[in-house]
């Protein structure tokens, strides 16, 4: 199914919402990646995009694998700090919407595989299962024997190993996790909907999964953004402009 609905003068608001409230109403297999938009309504800064707290060259010089290498001591407060703030927040709304979600559509043999590029846990927080795909700060690995340990990530060394730790998170030009990007691959050619939820689609990933679903294999794309970009709106086959917090009305049509 491929609509694009998008300008097309022809199509009422009124019907236009009714075909939009389909999709999410007749998905049983859906996946959905959020990113920063879904945790701002939260009071947290986003990580990335163009009005993030990562957006000035000197914050993603901060985040970046390099100066781990260089400074680990400046990441370690600055990821710290994030953790910090995240620990602060509730989740919000849509958070839990989409927690209750996953375990409506799993409850009726279907499946909602949620991913997210936040490192901040409120997904986990709203009780949903989720993949990170730029980890969590709220973990630290072991860069000597790769065991997990639960935060907070201080100057301590490996519990297991005596080694040196870091948060488990993807800092700029480090390669997003792998497992949940395998299972969000493994996940997308069965979907029948893919959402995309307060992300400014910058990241390559999510614009060649976007490609797969509208190339490969058929599969609605909706990109959900306050604001989207032209360029993040073409990639899609449905464009809500819209707060994350809104999400749960189109949810709550699955039902
Ligand atoms: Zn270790």
């Amino acid at each position: 199914m491929k609509t694009n609905l998008m300008g097309r003068s022809s199509t009422t608001d009124s019907k236009r919402n009714l075909e939009r409230q389909h999709l999410f109403a007749d998905a049983r297999r859906v996946v959905v990646i959020t990113g920063a938009g879904i945790s701002a309504a939260a009071g947290l800064a986003t990580f990335r995009g163009p009005t993030g707290l990562a957006s000035t060259d000197d914050m993603t010089e901060r985040l970046s694998g390099r100066h781990l290498e260089a400074d680990p001591e400046d990441v370690r407060a600055f990821v710290t700090g994030m953790a910090d703030d995240a620990a602060r927040c509730e989740p919000t709304a849509a958070h839990f919407a989409l927690a209750e979600w996953q375990r409506s559509l799993r409850a009726k043999g279907g499946d909602l595989t949620l991913v997210t590029m936040n490192i901040d846990g409120l997904h986990e927080r709203a009780g949903a299962e989720t993949l990170e795909l730029h980890g969590s700060a709220h973990r630290l690995r072991c860069e000597q024997c790769a065991a997990m340990h639960a935060g907070p990530w201080t100057s301590d060394p490996c519990r297991s190993c005596g080694g040196q730790v870091r948060a488990d998170v993807v800092l700029y030009g480090e390669r997003v996790m792998v497992e949940p990007e395998w299972k969000v691959k493994r996940a997308l050619p069965d979907a029948d909907l893919f959402l995309a939820i307060g992300t400014s689609v910058e990241t390559g990933t999510i614009s060649s999964w976007a490609r797969f679903c509208r190339r490969d294999y058929d599969v609605p794309t909706v990109l959900f953004s306050l604001d989207p970009s032209p360029a993040a709106a073409e990639q899609f086959d449905v464009v809500i402009d819209g707060q994350a917090d809104e999400i749960v009305e189109y949810i709550a049509t699955s039902r």
